[in-house]
């Protein structure tokens, strides 16, 4: 297994992760765990950061809280000065909860409720990313009852594609999200806004997709932003302020994976743009972008102890943890890879090849096939690096299995940031009705 940040083998023989032991943190806070290096995390965001700083232009980095949505990770990218992707109510409380500063908040989503637009108004957020037009039309009324001007981006469908699992992107014409550049829908949304006297028009944002390994795609969008962009000034005397690019920075999953220093994707993007509105013209719009994955996703490792084993002869051997889809349903979900060792004994030479399943109901529910690990035994301890993004995030009941807790460590210390559910978390909001309970007398 890669170690990631400040991961390492120990001189027991341990895996270390943010200077703890991570057997000892199986013993103090249970498995499945997961478990963050916060010094990574901060790493990644300054990356981002000190990238933009050297363009010398104007920006916001949003933390795409989707990715891992928790009131310390959000106090985390508070004190990195990153801004906040949200997607729904749920996000938006936390960030609030968590003491987030509104005015860096950005909300997403192609199919905000009322309710989630007028909670947003009311808490004063940065941005509205507007998706659709019944939106832009509900935000312009409620924004109206409120007597507040909102401040919104235009998503639109650039129609770049990015080289990905197809499941997991955005930028095709074909897409549930945004207004479409090709056909006009893009235009005719800002159109119709201008018109709108309580929208403030800070101008589009575009997201390609996920995971993506080169700088091409998101060149390429920048390059068609930018020629709407000078067509919307000339057509409609609106100039864009902002331009947001979106997430997708790939992160190092596995062997194979080859994700650029982030440094380079802000790089690339900030050079289209200067490029690409310098050459028409135009000034320099600020520039937002939005990672998720890259920022905690190779932070996150998920501790597990292993269980039941089940070898078929000539076939394979399944190697049961105590968890599984419930915790990481992305293998099930998108064939998504990992890679593994054992935390208690990672100075030890590979010895097998095993199949690693979880306990829930599923055939499906494997997480990683054809694994290399010493011989394994009953109650080791199985790390499943790279699982800090839409792991938690993602994580269900299904099972009525609880979730697990998570906790950051830095220097030494670990700290829990969400505790393990209880079978009250899991079963207390169940109501037998009254009717019932009375037939059963
Ligand atoms: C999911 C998403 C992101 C973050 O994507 P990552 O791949 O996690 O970086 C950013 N912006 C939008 C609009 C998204 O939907």
């Amino acid at each position: 297994m890669y170690l990631h940040g400040t991961s390492k083998i120990n001189d027991q023989g341990h895996l270390e992760i943010g200077g703890v032991d991570a057997t000892k943190l199986t013993q103090e806070f249970g498995t499945p765990l997961y478990v963050f290096d916060e010094a990574l995390v901060r790493q990644r965001c300054r990356e981002f950061v000190e990238a933009f700083q050297a363009s010398g232009l104007k920006f916001q980095v949003a933390y795409a809280s989707k990715a891992f949505c928790v009131m310390a990770m959000c106090r985390l990218a508070a004190e990195e000065n990153m801004s906040l992707d949200v997607v729904s109510d749920g996000e938006l409380y936390t960030a609030l909860q968590a003491g987030f500063p509104a005015d860096r908040i950005h909300f997403h989503g192609n199919n905000k409720t009322i309710e989630e637009i007028e909670m947003a108004i009311d808490a004063k957020i940065g941005c509205f990313v507007v998706d659709n037009f019944a939106e832009l039309h509900t935000l312009n009324a409620i924004a109206g009852e409120k007597r507040q001007k909102v401040k919104v981006l235009f998503r639109v469908t650039p129609g770049v594609e990015a080289h990905t699992h197809e499941f997991i992107s955005t930028g095709q014409t074909d897409s549930k999200f945004g207004f479409d550049l090709g056909n006009g829908s893009a235009f005719r949304a800002l159109e119709e806004a201008k018109a709108l006297p309580n929208v403030d028009i800070l101008g589009v944002h575009s997201h390609i997709g996920s995971q993506i390994f080169e700088v091409d795609g998101f060149r390429m969008a920048a390059e068609r932003v930018a020629a709407f962009a000078v067509h919307v000034r000339k057509e409609l005397d609106l100039t864009f302020r902002v331009i947001n690019l979106g997430g997708g920075f790939g992160i190092r999953y596995i062997e194979g994976h080859t994700p650029l220093p982030m440094a380079t994707y802000v790089k690339a993007i900030t050079d289209a743009i200067k490029e690409n509105f310098g050459s028409n013209d135009y000034p320099l719009p600020e520039i937002w972008i939005e990672p998720g994955r890259s920022i905690v996703g190779d932070a996150g490792t998920t501790l597990y102890t292993i269980g039941s084993t089940k070898e078929i002869p000539g076939v394979r051997k399944y190697v049961a943890v105590d968890g599984g889809m419930s915790d990481n349903p992305r293998p099930a979900l998108y064939d998504a890879q990992y890679e593994a060792m054992l935390a208690n004994r990672a100075t030890e030479q590979p010895e097998e090849v095993v199949s690693i399943a979880g306990k829930l109901c599923e055939s499906g529910d494997m997480l990683i096939w054809d694994l290399n690990l010493p011989k394994v035994q009953t109650g080791d301890i199985l790390a499943v690096s790279c699982t800090g993004a839409y792991n938690y995030a993602m994580a269900s009941n299904y099972n009525r299995v609880r979730r697990p807790a998570v906790v950051f460590v830095k220097d030494g210390q670990a700290d829990l940031v969400v505790k393990r559910e209880t079978f009250d978390n899991v079963a207390g909001n169940d109501l037998i009705p009254e009717r019932m309970k009375q037939a059963s007398k």
